[in-house]
């Protein structure tokens, strides 16, 4: 039996890891994709908002070519770390239940059964896009993750969105060639864009390089064009690829089957913010998926404080299965 389970090996449940290491607790990492599976699935040309030394875990520095490291420099910098402490990930395999017994936990994986005496769920949210309920949203032309530019030449690309994502997605497409329409159901772009973006969106927008409906919604989706509506009417424009950048939320699935009450206004998992530990013993959240739906509140820079948090309240406990 395990001291410590955890669920999922982005930069979170690595930082919960290399806690228990450092604190000599027996833990395995159950990860259902490759190491630091979100963001190895970023946008390809993608560079973070933060600055390496925001993003490093375990005190590993982290060097990168210019002040905003790429999403390769970051996905290897990781993978690094995982080598460096020698911490133990199991890869493809996906977490499907945990189960509570007298004083253990059941963590059941699609291939294998495991035991611990505490959890910790770090599943992020990048797994489940917003719910985007519109005709024609399953068709292949549609996407809820942006990757990269370059088949768009020349093409007709629609950006459903008004945030940091849509926006910097709609200036690679632009400056790749492709006709790009932003459509927002707000009257402006959302405030938090960065103030290195702002500009540079408003301005395309403003030239008429990007066009951009404000406060208007796609009522459909059809194989070559979008019908949109604003003012009370409908309208059409051509189309032929959608990117939908809305968000994310996390898949409280597994939480709710282990026992963990969820808010229901804001999808927080209910814990105890000074220890982590949610309603039920034993079970930890660590990085975004603390956050509920509001998960531009817990990123890497925070996030990666969680572990030794968690790490320091399961020692403090004298670390006794439950
Ligand atoms: C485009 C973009 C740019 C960003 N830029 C920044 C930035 O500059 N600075 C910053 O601090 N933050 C940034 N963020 C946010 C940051 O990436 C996330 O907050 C961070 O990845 C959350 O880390 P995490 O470990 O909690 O979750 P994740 O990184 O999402 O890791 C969760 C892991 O759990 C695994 N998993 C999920 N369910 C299961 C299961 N059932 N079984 C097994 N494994 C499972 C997933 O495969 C994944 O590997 C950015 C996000 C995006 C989308």
């Amino acid at each position: 039996m395990y001291d410590v389970i955890i669920i999922g090996a982005g930069p979170a449940g690595l930082a919960v890891g290399i806690a228990a290491h450092k604190k000599k607790l027996t833990y395995l990492i159950i990860e259902k994709g490759s190491a630091v599976n979100s963001i190895r699935q970023f946008p390809t040309n993608m560079t973070f908002f933060s600055t390496p030394e925001l993003l490093e875990i375990g005190g590993l520095p982290f060097v990168s070519a210019e002040s905003r490291p790429t999403r390769i420099e970051a996905v290897k910098y990781y993978q690094r770390v995982i080598e460096y402490f020698d911490l133990p990930v199991q890869y493809e395999e996906k977490v499907v239940d945990i189960k509570k017994q007298v004083d253990h936990y059941i963590v059941q994986t699609d291939t294998t059964v495991y035991t611990a005496a505490h959890v910790v769920l770090a599943t992020g949210y990048f797994d489940t896009p917003n719910e985007y309920n519109v005709p024609g949203s399953d068709l292949p032309k549609v996407s809820f993750y942006y990757d990269e530019p370059y088949r768009f030449f020349r093409r007709n690309v629609a950006l459903v969105g008004g945030s940091n994502s849509a926006a910097i997605a709609a200036l690679e497409l632009y400056r790749s060639r492709a006709n790009v329409t932003l459509i927002h159901r707000s009257e402006k772009l959302r405030d938090g864009i960065k103030y290195w973006i702002k500009p540079d969106i408003e301005n395309r927008i403003k030239n008429g390089e990007i066009t951009a409906y404000f406060h208007t919604v796609v009522k459909e989706i059809k194989e070559n064009s979008l019908v949109l509506e604003n003012n009370g009417g409908t309208f059409e424009i051509a189309n032929d690829f959608v990117y939908v950048l809305i968000g994310f939320a996390p898949d409280l699935t597994l939480l709710r089957s282990a026992g963990v009450n969820i808010n229901p206004e804001n999808g927080e998992p209910v814990h105890d913010p000074a220890t982590l530990e949610t309603n039920v013993p034993g079970i930890f959240v660590a990085g975004s998926v603390a956050a509920g739906m509001n998960n531009n509140r817990i990123f890497i820079e925070n996030g990666r404080e969680h572990g030794k948090i968690i790490v320091d309240s399961i020692v403090a406990m004298g670390n006794k299965p439950l």
